[in-house]
């Protein structure tokens, strides 16, 4: 069968595996080997150059599900962040990235462009003419992240991509938090998805890795970079990705199941003053969402009302764990004054409309009557405290 016609859960359970010809099993082959024969000297075989049997064969179905042509994995999502962005970006170069930017990345532009020469402005507006606004010259890449963390703003994916075709700019993505399942950014005119497989690809907070999907060409040029950077992913790990990417599918399909239910429901709650999930109504980009989503993901994030504290909140939940991480199946929740925001200055979250209360959830597989029982529970508690004091 032409793997190009094959539908998503296919691709997710079969693109790319590898043929067990020895003794025929179900699933893939490991290959650990650091060493291969030079029988042919156009491949030399070698983790670092991210071309052994099971690296190439993961590329293959990560590049499928992104419907681009080509891949590479790395060994964090920051790896593949960090190496795309260097491998175009040059000293006297510009780069236009959006404010709500995750924070990994955030920190990578603000300590490390500067020293290498290279120029970046940030959109506050979000909006194409924002981007367009802060375009010079020597502008190389307009960088997105749709939807944002943790407020979950939509960026327009294809007017953004419109506007840098006809400037000539390279466009780039992080599509982590839709996931391939509710979001082809190729298929909006993208040059260039990222994703931390940490997240939803991995699906399971048990791997750390990263991927890039481009064209033949973008691809080799990454490559020619990220063989001398290193950030290759070790082929034990590969495996797990591989595996872990089976169930893609179906995982986020019921995360978005789960968060649009629990978005609608924590809305109408008395102790909630806000929640910003792309799936509501009330979201200010709803419309955009809708029209470039095939889901709304499984992340969303809220405010209790100000008499209420959140991190005794957080700390009274007895199933939805406290966690940095986001993506597996199990619910988890953060604050990101606390955590993932913690580094910008009061000014800076402002900036972003981060309020001191906001809560980031990150919505899992479980029955959803179970999360809202513990979240109920959690707010009785801490309202008991606090007539007590
Ligand atoms: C986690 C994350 C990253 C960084 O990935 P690592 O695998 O932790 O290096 C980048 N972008 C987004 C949106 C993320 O959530």
């Amino acid at each position: 069968m032409n793997s190009k016609k094959q539908g998503f859960n296919t691709i997710c359970t079969h693109l790319g595996e590898i043929n067990d010809e020895q003794f025929k099993g179900a699933i893939s082959p490991i290959y650990l080997s650091t060493s291969y024969a030079f029988e042919d000297v156009d491949v030399k075989r070698y983790p670092r150059y991210f071309n052994t049997p099971n690296q190439e064969a993961l590329c293959k179905k990560i590049a499928a599900l992104e419907k681009g042509e080509s891949s590479l994995i790395f060994g964090s999502g920051m790896a593949a962040i960090s190496t795309t962005l260097f491998a175009f970006l040059q000293k006297g170069d510009h780069i236009v990235l959006q404010r709500t930017l995750y924070g990994g990345t955030a920190n990578l532009v603000n300590e490390e462009f500067e020293k290498r020469g290279i120029d970046f402005s940030y959109v506050d507006s979000q909006t194409t003419e924002g981007f367009e606004q802060k375009i010079k010259p020597n502008t190389k890449v307009i960088y997105i992240e749709t939807p944002s963390n943790p407020l979950l703003t939509i960026t327009d994916i294809e007017s953004v991509a419109v506007l840098a075709k006809k400037k000539g700019i390279l466009t780039m993505i992080d599509n982590t938090f839709a996931s391939p399942v509710n979001q082809n950014p190729i298929t909006l005119g993208i040059d260039i998805v990222l994703h931390s497989a940490t997240k939803y690809l991995g699906g399971h907070s048990d791997i750390l890795a990263g991927a890039v999907v481009a064209t033949e060409e973008n691809i080799n040029q990454i490559f020619q970079v990220a063989k001398n950077y290193g950030g290759s992913l070790s082929d034990f790990t590969v495996w797990m990705l591989e595996r872990s990417i089976k169930t893609l599918g179906i995982r986020v399909k019921r995360q978005n199941k789960n968060a649009l239910k629990l978005a609608k429901w924590l809305e109408k709650l008395d102790d909630v003053s806000a929640v910003h999930y792309p799936g509501l109504k009330s979201h200010p980009d709803h419309k955009l969402a809708k029209k470039q989503m095939k889901g709304y993901g499984g992340m969303l994030s809220f405010e209790l009302k100000n008499e209420l504290d959140a991190s005794k909140f957080q700390k009274e939940l007895r199933l939805i764990k406290s966690s940095m991480s986001l993506a597996g199946v199990e619910s988890t929740i953060l604050s990101p004054t606390l955590t993932s925001h913690a580094l910008l200055t009061e000014e800076e979250r402002n900036l972003q409309g981060i309020k001191n209360g906001l809560l980031r959830f990150s919505v899992g597989i479980e029955e959803k009557e179970d999360l809202m029982q513990d979240i109920l529970q959690a707010i009785k508690k801490i309202k008991v405290l606090e007539l007590k004091h």
